[in-house]
């Protein structure tokens, strides 16, 4: 029994069409640069999103000298829509490091690849079999209910690294020397098209042959859902901060703590109280804070955020770095931004919901 040959068949005639794969790249190292790229872009991003700002990023940035020296409002323009700017960051960061550390060389092997910025397992193993033939298999979520169901694994080990290294060392006993590639790739369009999470299309799976929850009926039982992590609520105040001198213009700050560091962005504190100390002490030096009716929440990975926004004006008399830091906890360089221009230089989407609730206000 050999999954591959049946699985590179299938992948022949009926593989995903994108433009990453149809692509005539002019070298090793320029497919695995959009290799790179589009597996960093599709983490936590739907298809439908990641196709044109692919298309965008890679058209702008064509190869890792303009990503190097890309500037970071550039950067977080193209990487507007997806969320998580850290890994726009660590794209950067990766590619600094090939131009500097390695002299623009690429690396070639999964190992060297994990030495990269953002670079783990998964995509390791991605570009370093896409593109430079190296036998190992990727596993992901997708490949690992392919797994699971391959082995008939139903328990809640298949979430736990020992798990996992079960279905890579099957699989990767099975993956194709010539091809290892088309076979990791034939897995994930498998996993994505054909063996989905509910009724998967056994009947027309080029390996269920070889699938022993197919054989025992056991389908809808592998994998077990995963565990949910435990998510942490927290509450924050967000703060729009009119410029005394100039009531148009907002300040924003580069933000440097918390979940958010290194966005730019409204001012955040999660203090409970911040509002009733803002209030009482903008009432003594007559400015004005204003807490806005609705409320946002959002989360972020394990995080859930409840937030209310508040307007503050302050008339002029104390200094606004004061304000900021008495009121507020502040010590961030604030940076005036136009009201009219805000929304374009507001790269998360947390931010873009507190400027949404502030126009209401408005
Ligand atoms: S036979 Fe069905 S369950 Fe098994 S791998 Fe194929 S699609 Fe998935």
């Amino acid at each position: 029994m050999n999954l591959a040959n049946p699985l590179l068949s299938w992948y022949d005639k009926c593989k995903r069409d994108f433009p990453w794969r149809n692509h005539n790249f002019k070298s090793k190292d320029e497919h695995a640069y959009h290799t790179w790229i589009c597996e960093v872009m599709s983490q936590q991003t739907l298809l439908s999103v990641l196709l044109p700002k692919y298309l965008q990023f890679t058209a702008s940035l064509p190869n890792i000298t303009a990503l190097a020296h890309c500037p970071e409002d550039k950067l977080r323009a193209l990487w507007k829509g997806l969320g998580y700017y850290a890994r726009a960051r660590n794209l950067q960061k990766g590619a600094r490091y090939i131009l500097n550390n390695l002299n623009g060389k690429f690396p070639q092997t999964q190992k060297q690849w994990q030495l990269v910025n953002g670079c783990g397992p998964y995509t390791s193993s991605v570009i370093a079999s896409i593109c430079y033939n190296e036998p190992i298999i990727a596993v992901d979520g997708n490949v690992i209910r392919v797994g699971s169901r391959l082995l008939n694994i139903s328990d809640n080990s298949i979430w736990n690294p020992r798990g996992q290294k079960k279905i890579f060392d099957f699989l990767q006993k099975h993956i194709s020397k010539t091809h290892p590639g088309n076979m990791n790739q034939a897995l994930m369009d498998l996993g994505a098209t054909l063996c989905k999470k509910n009724n998967p299309n056994c009947n027309a799976c080029p390996i269920s042959t070889y699938c022993k929850s197919y054989e025992l009926n056991t389908t809808h039982l592998c994998p077990s859902t995963k565990p949910r992590a435990l998510s942490k609520t927290q509450t924050l105040f967000a703060i729009i901060f009119k410029n005394p001198g100039c009531n148009s213009k907002i300040a924003l700050i580069k933000r440097q703590n918390g979940f958010l560091k290194g966005t730019f962005g409204f001012p955040l504190n999660p203090n409970a109280h911040i509002w009733t100390k803002a209030y009482e002490y903008l009432k003594n030096i007559k400015g004005t804070a204003v807490l806005c009716k609705e409320k946002f929440s959002h989360s972020i990975t394990h995080h859930k955020i409840k937030g209310c926004v508040i307007i503050v004006e302050s008339t002029g008399e104390k200094s606004v770095k004061s304000v900021f830091s008495k009121c507020f906890d502040l010590k961030e360089d604030i940076n005036w931004v136009d009201a009219n221009r805000l929304n374009e230089s507001l790269s998360s989407s947390l931010d873009q919901k507190i400027y949404k609730i502030w126009r209401l206000q408005e």
